[in-house]
C-alpha cells in the first residue's frame, strides 16, 4: 500500500463540521470591526527574522524557542509569522500610513509558533487582529475594548472576563523592573529555573508564571500598580471611567504583563474558565514605543490579537449555529432528457434567485436512489424532473421536510417565484 500521508503536529486540517463555526465568526468579526471603521489590511506570512527580534523582543517565548526561522536560497533569515502586529507596523512604515493620520486596520490569517501542541495551543493557528495608530488618550483605548465586549454579545460567548492592566510608561517601568530583581533576588531560593534564568533578562515575564509553586512569592512582589508615573496613571483612570460609562465591567489584574516586550501603559486579555489551561481568548495593549523602535515615527499605537481555535470552541461548545449551508433545494432528474434538461434549468434558477442553494442530483440514478440522497442532502424541498415534466415545460416540487406538503407541479417558469416565496417563509 501506499504512503499515507499525515498533517504536521500542530497544524490541523478544519472540515466542513468546523468551518461552518469559523464562517460565523469571520462574519460576525468582520461586521463588528465594519461598524468601528476599521479596514483590512492584508500581509505576508514570512518576513525578515530581525523584524521580529527587533519587536517581540530577543528574550521572550517567542524569540527565544518559539519561531520557524528559515534561510532562503539566497542565505537570508526568514520567519513565517508567529504574531501580526510587527508586520503590521512594518507594512504602515514602509508604505507612509502614519504621515499626521490615523488609521484603524485589521489583520486575519494564520501564525506559526513552535509550541508543545495541546488543547487550543498549536503550531498553525489563526488570530484576527487589530491595530490603531496616532492615538495617543485613553479613548480609543475604551472603543478597542467596547468593540471586543461588543464581538463577544454578537457571538453569544457569555463566560469571558477582561482583565487590564497598566504597565506604565517606560521610564516608570524601568525604575520598578530595579525594585522587582531586588525582591526576587532576596528570595531567589523560591524561584523556578525559568525564573532565575528571566531574573536579569526579563523579570517582568516572572509575574506571568504559570507554575503553582511561584504563586506566593509572585503575589507578595511589589505590584507595577503602585509605581506608575503620573501621566500612566491618569490615563489608566481615564480608561476605568470610559468603560464603566459604557457598562463594560473589568478586572484589574496588576500580575497582567504579557508575553511580548513591545507593550506600555494599557494591557488587556479576556479569559475564559470554559476552555481549561487555554483561556486567553483576546490579549492586546498600547505600544507606543514601537513604531519608532522599527524605523518610524513617533507615533503612538494600541491593538489587540484574538485566537480564533479557542473562539471556535467555545462557539462549538456553546451549539452556537454556523453558517448555515444546507441545501434549499435538491434537483432530481430521472431519465435521459430530464438529465440533459436539468443542468440548464438549474442555472436559470440560481440566475433569477442567487440566494437559492440548489444541489442537483448528479451521477444519474433511479428516482428512489435520488430521493434517498435528498434526504440525506437536508433539503426542504425535491425538485423533481422526469419524462413528462420535460415535454410538458414542468416541474414538480415535493416538500421534503413538512409531512402535511403535497406536491405540486408547475410550469417551469413559474418555479422561480414559487421557490422566492417559499425562501421567504422559511425560518
Ligand atoms: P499564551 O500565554 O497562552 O502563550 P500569548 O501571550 O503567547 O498566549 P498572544 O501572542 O497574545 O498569546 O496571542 C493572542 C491570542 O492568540 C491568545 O490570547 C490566544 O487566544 C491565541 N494564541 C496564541 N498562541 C496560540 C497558539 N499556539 N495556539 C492557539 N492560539 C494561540
Ligand atoms: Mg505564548
Amino acid at each position: 500500500m501506499a504512503k499515507q500521508f499525515q498533517a504536521i503536529r500542530g497544524m490541523n486540517d478544519i472540515l466542513p463540521a468546523e468551518s461552518m463555526h469559523w464562517q460565523a465568526l469571520e462574519t460576525t468579526t468582520r461586521e463588528v470591526l465594519a461598524a468601528y471603521g476599521y479596514h483590512e489590511i492584508r500581509l505576508p506570512l514570512v518576513e525578515k527574522t530581525e523584524l521580529f527580534a527587533r519587536s517581540i523582543g530577543e528574550v521572550t517565548d517567542i524569540v527565544e524557542k518559539e519561531m520557524y526561522t528559515f534561510n532562503d536560497r539566497n542565505g537570508e533569515s526568514l520567519t513565517l509569522r508567529p504574531e501580526g502586529t510587527a508586520g503590521c507596523v512594518r507594512a504602515c512604515i514602509e508604505h507612509g500610513l502614519l504621515h499626521n493620520q490615523t488609521q484603524r486596520l485589521w489583520y486575519a490569517g494564520p501564525m506559526f509558533r513552535y509550541e508543545k501542541p495541546q488543547k487550543g495551543r498549536y503550531r498553525q493557528f489563526h488570530q484576527i487582529g487589530a491595530e490603531a495608530y496616532g492615538m495617543a488618550g485613553p479613548d480609543i483605548d475604551a472603543e478597542l475594548i467596547s468593540l471586543t465586549a461588543r464581538l463577544w454579545r454578537r457571538l453569544g460567548i457569555h463566560n469571558v472576563t477582561l482583565q487590564l492592566n497598566s504597565l506604565g510608561s517606560n521610564v516608570a517601568r524601568t525604575a520598578y523592573r530595579e525594585r522587582l530583581v531586588a525582591y526576587f533576588m532576596a528570595r531567589h531560593g523560591a524561584l523556578d529555573e525559568d525564573s532565575l534564568r528571566r531574573l536579569h533578562t526579563n523579570p517582568l515575564r516572572i509575574l506571568d508564571s504559570k507554575n503553582p509553586a511561584m504563586r506566593t512569592v509572585i503575589e507578595e512582589a511589589p505590584s507595577l500598580l503602585d509605581h506608575l508615573d503620573t501621566e500612566s496613571r491618569v490615563h489608566f483612570e481615564t480608561l476605568q471611567g470610559l468603560l464603566d460609562s459604557t457598562g463594560t465591567t473589568y478586572e484589574i489584574n496588576p500580575r497582567l504583563v504579557r508575553g511580548l516586550d513591545y507593550y506600555s501603559q494599557t494591557v488587556f486579555e479576556w479569559v475564559t474558565d470554559t476552555l481549561g489551561a487555554q483561556g486567553t481568548i483576546c490579549a492586546g495593549g498600547r505600544y507606543d514605543a514601537l513604531i519608532e523602535q522599527l524605523g518610524g515615527q513617533t507615533v503612538p499605537g494600541i491593538g489587540f490579537a484574538m485566537g480564533l481555535e479557542r473562539l471556535v470552541a467555545m462557539l462549538a461548545a456553546a451549539d452556537q449555529p454556523g453558517v448555515d449551508l444546507t441545501p434549499h433545494a435538491y434537483l432530481i432528474a430521472v431519465g435521459d432528457a430530464a438529465q440533459q434538461a436539468a443542468l440548464a434549468l438549474a442555472e436559470r434558477l440560481r440566475d433569477q434567485l442567487p440566494v437559492l442553494r440548489l444541489r442537483m442530483n448528479c451521477g444519474g440514478g433511479g428516482f428512489k436512489a435520488q430521493f434517498r440522497r435528498a434526504d440525506h442532502s437536508g433539503a426542504r424541498f425535491a425538485l423533481i424532473l422526469a419524462e413528462n415534466e420535460v415535454s410538458a415545460g414542468a416541474l414538480a416540487i415535493k416538500p421534503l421536510r413538512d409531512s402535511q406538503g403535497e406536491q405540486i407541479t408547475l410550469p417551469q417558469d413559474q418555479a422561480v417565484d414559487w421557490l422566492r416565496a417559499a425562501l421567504g417563509a422559511m425560518p
